[in-house]
């Protein structure tokens, strides 16, 4: 597992995340929780493909070992393929809530608890750094633990709160907020955004009694 890094770097983990700018330190966290595309609205007439990108335990290895996050070539087993998709299940589902209310909504942090539950990690000493998370596991259970420690330093350095999931309900992908105040809610406002405003303002017209007349 690579060390995770003190300061926000902008340099690449994967093709997503370094088009979107999301930190190093967040960047599996990031491509995990998208490895479930959800998108199906229509851009240029042509409607978004939902995908997943883990069908299975096999791509699951493979995805991990893409990113580094496991050094071996055995694929997790059926039990830890099944609690990697809990554990994304549970991140998508807290991303999803608003970042002031997450804290307060059991109906959130209970499952992602639970979901984290088998991916132990331990504090080690990692030189001129100081002190990091690392995963207890040897095994596959270590790239999954390694996301929670992703999810862990952000909470501890503040970012955590600007790992979203944009609003728009045919879109729902994850997405770092890069704004000044942080209080994007759409992915890209020039699509997901305008999109849910030109159907605000039809739905508006619609039952204004004077558009009708
Ligand atoms: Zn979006």
């Amino acid at each position: 597992m690579s060390q995770p890094s003190k300061s926000i770097k902008w340099c690449s983990m994967s093709k997503e995340s370094r088009k979107f700018q999301v930190p190093d330190a967040l960047a599996n966290a990031y491509d995990f929780a998208n490895s479930l595309d959800l998108r199906h609205f229509t851009h240029h007439g042509v409607q978004h493909q939902r995908a997943e990108d883990l069908p299975d335990a096999a791509a699951l290895g493979d995805w991990m070992q893409q990113r580094r996050l496991i050094d071996r070539t055995a694929p997790p087993s059926q039990r830890t393929f099944e609690a990697a998709l809990q554990l994304r299940d549970a991140i998508r589902d807290y991303l999803k809530c608003d970042p002031a209310e997450r804290h307060r909504r059991a109906s959130v942090t209970a499952p992602l608890n639970k979901a984290m539950e088998p991916f132990a990690l331990r504090v080690a000493s990692i030189g001129k750094d100081g002190f990091a998370l690392m995963p207890v596991q040897a095994d596959a259970q270590a790239g999954l633990s390694a996301i929670v420690a992703e999810l862990y330093n952000a909470a501890a350095a503040g970012t955590l709160d600007r790992l979203k999931m944009c609003a728009a309900d045919e879109c729902q992908r994850v997405f770092f907020d890069r704004s000044k105040p942080g209080t994007r809610r759409w992915c890209q406002s020039t699509l997901c955004g305008n999109r849910e405003k030109t159907r605000t303002y039809r739905e508006r017209h619609k039952h204004d009694p004077e558009m009708e007349t």
